[in-house]
């Protein structure tokens, strides 16, 4: 907002004086070095670690910029030196590469936010997440997540079992010696209707069309149908 502020003020400035293109090189300039600091790769940090980038004194930007660029001042307010302050004045490059050093004195590093996105820093890679809105939201999407897998595991796991029921139905009539090779293949028919249909209507409640409920209700008037074949 500071450096908002400064541009707008500079360009109202910048209108008054006669000679307007003069004017307009002087306020390019000015705002070039007050933000020269966001043209490149200053504010730049480690990718993996987190950690800020070391500010280098020999980089071609202190090289080819004039001292007033780089200047800046520290001093402590108070006695104890509890505070520090530090001002720059024609550029925000200073300040910047002055708090990535002091960040790295100490031991912060940047870390973006799994669930905002936003940058914040933190005293270790461990933290994911910038504030306590965000580790709210982050837990209440643990539950919803956990709570949606105990869901499937449930449909999931009464599909499997009746899956087995038929099985356990098809195999006790292969055993049974001089039973209708027919009405084997009946049942195995109706085995592989049901597979096909279960999975369809599995797939519409995992993508929302269907409730887990319809589902479920299915498959239990389904364990009607292999009794009855088996009772022929
Ligand atoms: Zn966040």
């Amino acid at each position: 907002m500071y450096v908002a502020f400064r541009i707008w003020n500079n360009y109202l400035l910048a209108r008054e004086p006669r000679d307007r293109n003069a004017a307009c090189d002087r306020f390019m300039d000015k705002m070039s070095s007050l933000t020269g600091v966001f043209h490149n790769e200053a504010m730049s940090f480690d990718r993996e670690t987190g950690k800020p980038k070391h500010f280098q004194a020999g980089s071609l930007y202190f090289k080819g910029a004039p001292s007033e660029d780089t200047r800046l001042d520290l001093w402590f307010p108070d006695n104890r030196r509890t505070e520090e302050c530090v001002s720059a004045y024609a550029s925000l490059y200073p300040l910047i590469t002055y708090y990535l050093n002091r960040l790295n004195d100490w031991g912060l590093c940047f870390r973006r936010c799994k669930v905002c996105g936003k940058y914040f820093l933190a005293k270790s890679q461990r933290y994911e997440l910038c504030s306590d809105k965000c580790r709210k939201a982050q837990a209440l999407q643990n539950k919803r997540e956990f709570d949606e897998r105990a869901r499937e595991n449930n449909y999931d796991l009464l599909y499997k079992n009746e899956c087995q029921n038929w099985r356990n139905k098809i195999n006790r009539v292969k055993n049974t010696a001089g039973f209708p090779a027919d009405r084997l293949e009946k049942k195995q028919a109706a085995f592989a209707d049901f597979k096909k249909e279960a999975l369809q209507r599995k797939k519409a409640v995992k993508t929302g069309t269907a409730s887990p409920k319809e589902f479920t209700d299915w498959l239990y008037q389904q364990s009607n149908v292999i009794v009855k074949l088996t009772e022929y």
